[in-house]
């Protein structure tokens, strides 16, 4: 079982053939909708990965939180612990010009209220085997969520993305620290990864290298390079979000991290293959294919 704190948010995705500048009108091409937001998107990618998976998360009143809630159910996700706060629900407006080139402005709307865990909410955090919180809700709930998984013996797993500034003491509550280069340096607060400082901090570390794979390391002396599995790219948004996913629930059927690194390599991998955030997030079977390729 996996639980899953945080983050629900509409991408509104606009294309165009150059990004406007301040006071400028473009006239663009596609447009697409979909759910997203780091919480929601890993919730998607453990359910389809075959977790198990409850989302903890606060959406708006609008019409964007029915759309955000329906899909999470409709993929298998655990909705019954879905806030609903009056007002906006998290959005973020993209665009995106012909050279890849994009400018994404995000309002937090709903997420911002998600505060005060109850017990109840405690309560099914340390039921679950895994637990994995991000970084785009506030940081206090955060820091709840990691407290109540550690009294309810749950193993804890924060992907500190994006990064910010952690409230002392947080990482004292974490597990497994999973991280990309750019966030690994603002955890250590040094110039290069450095799993040693890293190491430090929190029991375990996963560094994501992006087309290199992944690296694991942890405090009995493992600091392993797990190769990525070479693919054809298409687009690589949300691998991050699928290789999360995927490590949540391969930790939570109790597989040794390094293999579950390198299943969490195969999702992410499938997930580059195509084009889209949410709705590019591999299925187990494909996953299964990669890994056993
Ligand atoms: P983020 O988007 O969070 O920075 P990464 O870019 O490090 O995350 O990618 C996450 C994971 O997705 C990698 O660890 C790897 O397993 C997989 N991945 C990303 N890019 C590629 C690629 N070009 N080929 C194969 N796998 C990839």
């Amino acid at each position: 079982k996996v639980v899953v704190v945080g983050s629900a948010n509409m991408d509104l995705v606009g294309l165009a053939p150059t990004l406007p500048r301040p006071g400028e009108t473009v006239l663009g091409d596609d447009f697409v909708m979909a759910p997203g937001g780091k919480g929601s998107n890993q919730a998607i990618a453990a359910a389809r990965a075959g977790g198990e998976t409850t989302f903890l998360g606060a959406i708006g009143s609008d019409a964007f939180g029915v759309t955000l809630g329906a899909r999470l159910a409709a993929t298998g996700v655990n909705t019954t612990w879905v806030r609903t706060s009056y007002g906006t629900s998290g959005v973020a407006v993209i665009m995106v010009d012909h050279a890849g080139e994009n400018s994404i402005l995000v309002s937090p709307g709903a997420n911002r209220t998600f505060t005060g865990l109850t017990a109840d909410e405690q309560a099914v955090i340390g039921e679950a085997d895994v637990l994995l919180c991000q970084q785009e809700i506030p940081m206090e709930t955060v820091h709840a969520a990691l407290r109540a998984g550690r009294a309810g013996g749950t193993r804890t797993i924060l992907n500190a993305a994006p990064a910010r500034d952690l409230p002392p003491g947080l990482l004292d509550e974490v597990d497994l620290l999973l991280v990309n280069e750019i966030e690994a340096r603002a955890v250590a607060g040094t110039g290069e990864p450095d799993m040693g400082a890293l190491l430090a901090l929190v029991p375990r570390v996963v560094l994501t290298l992006s087309g290199s794979g992944a690296r694991y390391a942890d405090r009995d002396g493992q600091d392993v390079h797990i190769p990525a599995f070479p693919v054809e790219v298409a687009d690589t948004t949300a691998a991050g979000d699928a290789f999360t996913g995927a490590l949540a629930v391969a930790w939570g059927e109790g597989r040794d991290l390094l293999d579950a690194v390198r299943w969490a390599n195969a999702a992410g991998a499938a997930c580059v293959q195509r084009v889209g955030a949410s709705g590019a997030l591999p299925e187990r079977a494909e996953i299964e294919a990669l890994y056993n390729s």
